[in-house]
């Protein structure tokens, strides 16, 4: 048995980042940068106007008068200089002309005729952006491991990129064990259930930024789980659920063992969840999770998650955390660390943390109650009112 921190080491030694792929730039979006992105050239590649307005030199305003002698619309450039004391229309975005180091805004002239007059001061380089002040040609836009996001998406578009390099998705195996399992689409039938795990499982995958594939039912036998493990050895990564516990029918450690693989270790300390092994197999990792459904998607949670985004180049590979005020007090009288699942609220004051009810490893309904989990260290009351720090899933409660 080894402590929750001793196993997320023992995991992540084993796992490596996938190698990297070169994709369409739109379909990289929520990807992990594969390399470092240099800009190709400068960004804006000129100095232009940040207004529509007027450009001229502000050295050579004589009163508050300049006559405007051209007009720079956007996507042109003036390549004539112009003469001092004079102006030109110019739209945003458009390349400052020779000649030219100031911009006014269309609102702050007069116009009468062909002149302009100044209704306020015009500083000299106002309302202009300048060559190369978002981005020298050579400097770094995007960074390796950097999330890609709609604004690095963007980055990458204006530095002319059709193309982004991004680590590769892992294919996640997906294997429920068990004699009493019927797939979805089943009625209950005395003494049998609905495999609800390889459904919850293969979500948790997926929206982790995984590829699941489904593996179905693997009765609890050793040949037989042997035969759908070996076909789960196609993917990246394998998950089973149920079967690894202690009972006479738990034939996965077994199989896996059949297989040639090597268990790097069989239960965690931790309620609920214990019996989880993870094996390394072909060289891939295996997590062999428990069968109850709530115990099973919170060691996928402790313990495949964190593995799947490094796997994806991810640098930030723990949830995000909240700190929150307990509402009711909690107690753990076992000797194991709880991991309670809980639903925040953000309230006028800070956030405020309840625990979801019964907290059996069976119930699935104090996780659809929940959008966060926090841990309570055995032998241990925590009062209500007390500080507690919650991992989120999702997003805290927003009451009206
Ligand atoms: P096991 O560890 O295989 O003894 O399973 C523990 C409990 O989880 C049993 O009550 C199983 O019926 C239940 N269980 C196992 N696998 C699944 C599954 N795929 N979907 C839903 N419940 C499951
Ligand atoms: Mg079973």
């Amino acid at each position: 048995m080894v402590d929750i921190e001793e196993a997320r080491q023992i995991i992540l030694r084993h796992i490596a980042p996938l190698p990297t792929e070169e994709l369409p730039l739109l379909q990289g979006l929520g990807r992990v940068a594969g390399e470092d992105v240099y800009a190709p050239w400068d960004i804006p590649a000129t100095d232009n106007s940040a207004m529509d307005g007027y450009a001229f030199s502000s050295a050579a305003v004589q009163g508050d008068s300049l006559f405007v002698s051209g007009n720079v619309p956007a996507g042109e450039e003036r390549t004539t200089p112009v003469a001092a004391g004079e102006a030109v229309r110019i739209m945003t975005g458009a390349p400052i002309p020779q000649g030219c180091d100031t911009v006014v805004p269309i609102e702050d002239v007069e116009t009468i005729g062909d002149t302009i007059r100044l209704l306020g001061d015009a500083r000299p380089g106002s309302h202009t952006r300048k060559r190369g002040e978002e981005i020298l040609a050579g400097q770094r836009a995007i960074a390796a491991n950097s999330l890609v996001r709609p604004q690095e998406i963007g980055m990458l578009a204006s530095l002319g990129k059709t193309s982004v390099r991004v680590y590769r998705r892992p294919r996640v195996g997906v294997l429920a064990t068990g004699d009493e399992l019927l797939e979805i689409g089943s009625l209950p039938v005395p003494g049998k259930i609905i495999n609800s795990n390889s459904y919850s499982i293969a979500a948790q995958v997926a929206e982790s930024g995984g590829d699941p594939v489904m593996l179905g039912i693997a009765e609890d036998e050793v040949e037989r789980t042997c035969d759908r493990i070996r076909e789960g050895m196609r993917g990246d990564l394998l998950i089973t659920t149920g079967g690894v516990s202690v009972g006479d029918r738990d034939c996965v450690k077994e199989a896996i063992v059949a297989l040639g693989g090597e268990i790097k270790f069989w239960k965690v300390r931790m309620k609920p969840g214990k019996p989880v092994a993870f094996a390394i197999l072909e060289g891939k990792p295996v997590f062999a999770l428990p069968g109850n459904p709530a115990a099973a998607m919170i060691s996928f949670e402790m313990f495949v998650r964190p593995a799947l985004l490094k796997m994806m180049g991810h640098v930030r590979i723990f949830r995000p955390t909240v700190t929150a005020a307990l509402t009711g007090s909690i107690a753990n009288r076992g000797d194991r660390p709880h991991l309670i699942r809980v639903r925040v609220e953000a309230r006028k004051d800070g956030y405020a943390a309840s625990a979801t009810g019964n907290q059996s490893s069976a119930r699935l309904s104090s996780l659809t109650a929940a959008n966060g989990f926090m841990t309570i260290a055995p032998g241990t009351t925590l009062p209500s009112g007390e500080s507690v720090i919650v991992s989120m899933l999702g997003r805290p409660e927003v009451l009206p």
